[in-house]
């Protein structure tokens, strides 16, 4: 506990100072809301305690899962759990909700243990999104759905609708900014706004909340679906987790070989309908196994995200990143020709070159990894081969001309 505060403490100032301004404005809009809050009534601790029941069945049947699903991103909140949270918001009286969103939120962090300014934060982002949306929603007067006409249905669903567009929005606004302020380089939109499958279940997540608001004042009973729904949805996503994973190399991020062979396999059939060109790069760390050798695996391990984060500042989104395996890298650059590839290839080693890597030596003592050469090769679609695993061989024999040639250089297959 006390190494995971002192890791708040070493982010950067801007994002520290972020994070802070963030948990005060939780706190205020709690107090404010919590004193201009009529007083619960016996409906509302009624509500509370079905919602609190709810959420806690749907989180001791899904404890396991989230133990594996454990994520270390800071980014949105994939949690199947806001169902509850989002249901109380647009019900409940604003305190009792908020007292409801901490509650299952303390409960998943017992099973989930992020680091706790982590938790503490996106507990904060839920917050601030929750008081926005139960101020919008009432805004609109008390909402009631029982005996509603068809029409008066059309606007209540819009008010819902409305609602959950503030729920979602918020967060993503809140967690963003976090994500920009923690990034080293120029942020992608994936690191800022989630990936796609993060902001599906978001999205499931507040539909669910909305039926399940809806059922809580209409027919409570008939949240049993909902519960059973959930931890379904729970599964699916772990299944779309498991999905993403077996494409991943663990230690770097990057796709790993089956990964990078299906995109690279699509990326090439386009090029060959667009009669275009591509190239395949091999980049071989040069003297990897001396790091090793002189400060331990934990440091060669460092050094391997770090080319990682090199070579996606080095190159575009449309390229095809991936971990050949060990310390070697593979590079799909569509559309590109042998001049392209070889600046490509430049601009790999240079960055790699200039990579300052804070690290640790056998001791545990701390060090920096730097001035390391690198040797790629590469090979030119249709110029070379036609197929990928031909591409990839002569990209490897490159490289090893590239070694034979002195190595920290680029070579174009011959
Ligand atoms: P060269 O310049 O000829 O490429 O020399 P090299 O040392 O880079 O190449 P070699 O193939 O002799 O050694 C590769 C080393 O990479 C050996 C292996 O221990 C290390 N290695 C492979 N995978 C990992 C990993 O995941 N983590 C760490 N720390 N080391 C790894
Ligand atoms: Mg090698
Ligand atoms: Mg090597």
């Amino acid at each position: 506990m006390g190494l995971q505060r002192w890791a708040f403490w070493r982010q950067r100032p801007r994002l520290i100072a972020y994070v802070l301004l963030c948990e005060l404005a939780a706190i205020t809009s709690i107090v404010l809301a919590a004193f201009t809050a009529a007083m619960p009534v016996q409906d509302d601790w009624f509500r509370f305690l079905t919602l609190a029941a709810c959420a806690t069945v749907h989180l001791q049947l899904s404890s396991r899962q989230e133990e594996r699903r454990r994520s270390r991103k800071p980014t949105v909140q994939i949690d199947l759990v806001g169902i509850w949270s989002f249901a109380g918001v647009v019900v409940l009286p604003i305190h009792l909700a908020l007292l409801g969103i901490v509650f299952s939120r303390t409960q998943r962090w017992f099973v989930a243990r992020r680091p706790l300014y982590r938790f503490i934060f996106s507990t904060s982002s839920v917050l601030l999104a929750a008081v926005a949306t139960h101020e919008m929603v009432t805004a609109f007067g008390v909402r009631a759905w029982s005996r509603t006409t068809v029409l008066d249905s059309f606007t209540e669903f819009g008010i819902l609708l409305l609602g959950g567009f503030v729920y979602f929005s918020a967060q993503a606004v809140i967690i963003g900014i976090g994500a920009i302020l923690l990034s080293t380089s120029r942020p992608t939109i994936r690191t800022v706004l989630g990936t796609k499958d993060d902001n599906e279940l978001e999205a499931l997540t507040i539909a669910l909340g909305t039926v399940a608001a809806i059922l809580l004042v209409n027919m409570p009973a008939a949240l049993a679906i909902i519960v059973v729904v959930s931890i379904i949805g729970n599964r699916i996503a772990e299944v779309r987790q498991l999905q993403v994973d077996v494409r991943t190399d663990p230690k770097t991020g990057l796709l790993n070989m089956r990964g990078w062979r299906e995109g690279a396999e699509r990326a090439l059939a386009r090029v060959e309908r667009a009669n275009s060109s591509a190239a395949v790069l091999m980049v071989d760390l040069d003297h990897f196994k001396s790091i090793n050798d002189t400060w331990g695996h934990p440091a060669g391990d460092d050094m391997l995200e770090y080319v990682a984060h090199a070579l996606r500042g080095a190159t575009r989104p449309s390229d095809i990143l991936g971990r050949f395996g060990g310390e070697e890298f593979v590079v799909l650059l569509p559309d590109a020709d042998a001049d392209e590839a070889k600046l490509a290839g430049e601009r790999i080693r240079r960055m790699i070159s200039e990579l300052h890597v804070p690290t640790t030596d056998k001791r545990g003592g701390p060090v920096a990894i730097t001035n390391r050469t690198t040797s790629i090769g590469v090979a030119i679609y249709p110029d070379h081969a036609k197929g990928l695993g031909e591409l990839l061989q002569h990209a490897d024999a490159a490289v090893y001309e590239a070694k034979e040639n002195g190595r920290d250089q680029v070579r174009v297959s011959s």
